[in-house]
This record gives structure tokens, C-alpha cells and sequence, in this order.
């Protein structure tokens, strides 16, 4: 894909790209780069010249993981089995560097047995695509594994019923950031009231990953000219990113050279 197809997703998501004269971002993202050269330089990271240190996947870890997928696909823990079609477990590499988090299934996810697969989806494909990720090199889960009827908020018990399964799907990929999709996924994985309008633009921690806060894709369909916001919040994650495997590759360094 080419820097010109990359502008024109881009431009089909909305989003208008500016070539920096000088930074327009906030402080804490200046001297980015432009969105276009964020996918250029992921693109770079995925393509392993700087080596992700992948989780070893042993069998055991494989036993693992298929006995969650089975634990949660037979989970009655919460009344939201009686109405659900099936559980979705989330989809996605393993080992992935990104962990994508929204709320709950909707219909089509409920049907399928995927996440993000209707309108919504598309556009976090699109979103994903911009900096440079394929929907599978990445993780995508939700805070629950059933869809609420007529896809209302989840109630604090069926959050309670599901934490401890996201938990160990984050331990288990051992991700290097998160992005959090919407208000609910973000104030439950943060355990915090705060509105999505303060806890964006900010990098936070899960379990020692860092979180960073998007606006869910299906309010982006609404409200459009929130597309911005999500485009700083991407550059504030790809940067993140990239100083958590610095910070990463420096620690084994000095730790090599110590011994
Ligand atoms: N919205 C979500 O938060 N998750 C999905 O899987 C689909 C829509």
C-alpha cells in the first residue's frame, strides 16, 4: 500500500490530512509525524526490523487459551446467556502488539461470533488500516462476551461476570498497548467515572500495558467531526508505542551488558 492509497483511506474515513508547517498537536504530541508517515514507520515495526518480544507459545499456553475459548463459550455466569445466540470470544494474532477493546457484541456480532463486524467494524478496519495494521495482526475483544438486549449498556454484574476473562486474554497476548473503544470499555478497564472526554488524549496503564482512549467507531458515525480527536489520540498511541519498545530494547540492553 502506498503512501497515496494510505491518504486516500484516510480521506474516505474523514479524515483530513495536513502537512505539517509547523505542530498543530498538543504538547505531549508534538513532533509527531504526519498520520501518513504513522503508517509508514508501523508498517516498519510489523515488518520485524525492530523484533517484538513475542510471547513464547508453548502448548501449554495453547491449552490455555483453548480452554478459556471454552469456558467463556459455556459461561452462564450472568443472566445475558439466556438471550444471547452465542459468546464472542474476541479475534485476532495471539501475540499481537495491539489489543483492541470495545463494549459488547452487537447483533451481527451475536450472530457471527466476532467482534466489530457491522458498520462499526468497518470503520475500525479503516481506523487500524491508517496506521498501517491488519485487522489480524492485531487483538480484538470486548469488556463482555454476550450482547446486552437491544444492545443496551452492560449492567455492573455482567462487567463483574466477564472481568476476570478479559484479564486473562490480556495476560495471555501480553499486548504492548491497548486502545480502548468508547466510554464504557474505557472507565471499566480503568476502573474509573471519569467522562471519555477527559480520559482521551492521555496515556494510562492496564496491568502495566499502556491504555490509550478512542472514541467508540459507532459514536465516530454519528458525530463525524470527532474523527480528529481520534486521529491525535492514534498518533499519541503510535508514539506510545514506539517508546514503550525503546524504553523495552534499552532495558534488555543494559541488562546484557551487566552481566
Ligand atoms: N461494538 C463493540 O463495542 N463491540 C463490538 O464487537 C461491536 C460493536
Amino acid at each position: 500500500m502506498n503512501q497515496h492509497q494510505r491518504l486516500e483511506y484516510l480521506n474516505a474515513m474523514g479524515l483530513q490530512v495536513w502537512l505539517q508547517r509547523e505542530s498543530i498537536l498538543p504538547d505531549d504530541v508534538s513532533n509527531q509525524p504526519s498520520i501518513s508517515t504513522i503508517a509508514t514507520e508501523e508498517m516498519t515495526v510489523n515488518n520485524e526490523s525492530e523484533q517484538p518480544i513475542q510471547q513464547v507459545c508453548t502448548s501449554n499456553n495453547k491449552q490455555t487459551w483453548n480452554d478459556l475459548r471454552e469456558q467463556i463459550s459455556t459461561c452462564t455466569t450472568c443472566s445475558l446467556h439466556k438471550t444471547r445466540i452465542q459468546t464472542v470470544f474476541g479475534a485476532g494474532n495471539q501475540q499481537a502488539d495491539w489489543m483492541i477493546i470495545g463494549e459488547a457484541p452487537g447483533a451481527q456480532e451475536d450472530q457471527q461470533g466476532e467482534p466489530f463486524v457491522g458498520r462499526a467494524g468497518m470503520l475500525l478496519n479503516e481506523i487500524l488500516f491508517s496506521l498501517g495494521l491488519q485487522r489480524n495482526s492485531v487483538f480484538i475483544a470486548n469488556i463482555l462476551k454476550c450482547r446486552p438486549p437491544n444492545n443496551r449498556d452492560p449492567l455492573p454484574n455482567e462487567i463483574q461476570a466477564c472481568r476476570n476473562y478479559l484479564r486473562q486474554q490480556v495476560e495471555h497476548i501480553a499486548p504492548r498497548i491497548i486502545l480502548a473503544l468508547g466510554r464504557i470499555a474505557a472507565q471499566n478497564l480503568l476502573q474509573t467515572t471519569e467522562s471519555i472526554g477527559r480520559l482521551r488524549g492521555l496515556v494510562h496503564d492496564y496491568q502495566s500495558i499502556p491504555v490509550i482512549v478512542l472514541y467508540h467507531p459507532a459514536y465516530l458515525l454519528r458525530s463525524p467531526l470527532e474523527k480528529r480527536k481520534v486521529l491525535q489520540d492514534l498518533l499519541l498511541a503510535h508514539q506510545t508505542l514506539r517508546l514503550s519498545i525503546k524504553k523495552k530494547s534499552d532495558e534488555l540492553e543494559n541488562n546484557s551488558q551487566d552481566h
